[in-house]
């Protein structure tokens, strides 16, 4: 049989669309693209025959399988909802799974937002028009230690907007070796190109001087930008002007200087013998005019990012047509608000980043030994459980040299590739997600949510099949 007989096997769209498994799902809306998905699925079974990758046998067998194809991709759409995944790999700040996981008190702050009507921005004395951020610029402004803030949807947002507002029209100078990538999407060149009149690069890759700062702003800058280089480090041969030399350049020309610090830590985590970062309240007190950071990473909560700084700087932004772009939705907002009550009134360990963070070593080994007691119990043979001390990285691209100790337990299934384990983790509901050694798996208990180990131990026996006892 030719090519051109097999695809006249081929079902036409409205016959597949009078199949009761594809009439009983049109709905007063999905008409439309219903028969849509119909076409593109014929239009692929035309192609696979028309390169002889499928071989036609009857018509009423063609018409099955697109039919069969058809449905399949409905489900893929019905089933939609995201899916959940506990994270045992131990990263704490994990963009691609959603960052800093909220807290009770965020969660219901989200609730009550999103099921009614709340006092946005109207002040319910006096019934007069107010700002949205008011009370989350307040909170802020007061635990940085910082005249006033103005908070936007992430820190990419924060820092087009500064620079958009301080150098749109005059230039900003920002160092070679701060011209960073951050997380893949946040490329600072590209940004500061789209929202400065003018970008001056000074010094090296792994050198920039004070004298070069000087000259940017003899050639113009309006805007002295420093960048904390997250994910890396340059070591070696290396200078960079410290914040506070900056800080005098810049006051002595008139021009601000803004740091984007990236990783927002509040919480005073040196004292915690996690070092590294410096915290909001160093930089602040090294008298920068402004400073930028993201609120979902060691902030711990919803995505947004925040300028805080000089009063009368702030306000520009505020005022920039850009804000109205740029803003908070309500229930970021609220469930912001919600995780910066906790910092101020002291509550630290409800933000679940936070206390990721700075739960200890003998915490964390003993919900490992936990968890492998569970799962020595239901896999009694053919798996080397053991318990071994490594190193997790709190992410998100902060703190890139200082890791923190954790204790993880490691399992090798005997007789097994680990990264097919590890996919058929992922495949699970809810998928789980863990970090491979060699021929192992590593499970870290510290970015295991408490209430989650039941959830985990079930997907590792139904991963790890044969050698397990299924409840
Ligand atoms: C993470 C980071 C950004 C980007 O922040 P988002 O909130 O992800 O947009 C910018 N600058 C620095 C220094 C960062 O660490």
């Amino acid at each position: 049989m030719g090519a051109n007989a097999h695809l006249k096997k081929l079902p036409s769209v409205e016959r597949i669309l009078e199949d009761p498994r594809v009439a009983g799902r049109i709905g007063p809306l999905s008409r439309k693209g219903i028969t849509r998905i119909v076409r593109e699925t014929v239009e692929a079974f035309r192609e696979r025959l028309a390169k002889g990758e499928m071989a036609a046998s009857s018509d009423d067998n063609v018409r099955a399988s697109v039919t069969d194809e058809v449905v399949r991709r409905f489900e893929e759409i019905e089933r939609g909802a995201q899916r959940r995944v506990i994270n045992a790999t131990g990263v704490i700040l994990h963009t691609n799974i959603g960052r800093a996981p909220l807290g009770e008190g965020a969660r219901r702050a989200i609730e009550q937002a999103a099921a009614g009507y709340i006092d946005l921005e109207i002040d319910l004395e006096s019934g007069a028009r107010t700002e949205r951020e008011r009370r989350v610029s307040r909170l802020l402004a007061l635990l940085a230690d910082a005249e006033d803030a103005h908070v936007v949807n992430n820190n990419t947002a924060a820092v087009l907007l500064a620079v958009e507002t301080l150098a749109g029209e005059g230039a900003v100078a920002v160092s070679r070796g701060e011209l960073v990538e951050i997380g893949g999407s946040f490329r600072l060149p590209e940004i500061l190109a789209h929202a400065a009149g003018r970008v001056i690069e000074i010094g090296t890759t792994n050198r920039t001087h004070r004298k070069d700062y000087e000259k940017a702003i003899k050639d113009g800058a309006t805007l002295l930008l420093k960048v904390h280089t997250s994910n890396y480090r340059i070591v070696g041969y290396t200078n960079e002007v410290p914040v506070r030399e900056l800080v005098e350049i810049g006051r002595r020309r008139g021009v601000p200087v803004m740091y984007d610090q990236g990783s927002g830590v509040l919480y005073p985590l040196a004292a915690k013998g996690i070092e590294g970062e410096e915290s909001l309240h160093d930089v602040m007190a090294s008298g920068v005019d402004l400073m930028s950071f993201s609120m979902d990473k060691v902030l711990g909560g919803p995505q947004g990012g925040a300028i805080v700084g000089r009063a009368d700087l702030v306000a520009r932004m505020r005022e920039n047509h850009l804000s109205r772009a740029l803003r908070l939705d309500k229930l970021t907002l609220a469930a912001l608000e919600s995780v910066l009550l906790e910092y101020w009134t002291g509550r630290f360990d409800e933000v679940p980043a936070l206390r990721m963070i700075t739960t200890d070593l003998e915490a964390v080994r003993s919900r490992a030994g936990a968890i492998a007691s569970l799962v020595r119990e239901r896999c009694p043979t053919g798996l080397e459980v053991t318990i071994e001390e490594t190193e997790s990285s709190i992410g998100g691209g902060s703190f890139p040299s200082n890791p923190l100790r954790s204790v993880v337990v490691q399992i090798t299934l005997l007789g097994s590739r680990a990264e097919k384990t590890a996919a058929r983790l992922r495949a699970g509901s809810p998928a789980v997600l863990v970090r491979v050694k060699e021929q192992s798996i590593m499970i870290d208990p510290r970015t295991v949510l408490p209430g989650e180990e039941d959830a985990l131990v079930e997907r590792l026996v139904e991963a790890f099949g044969a050698p397990c006892r299924r409840e």
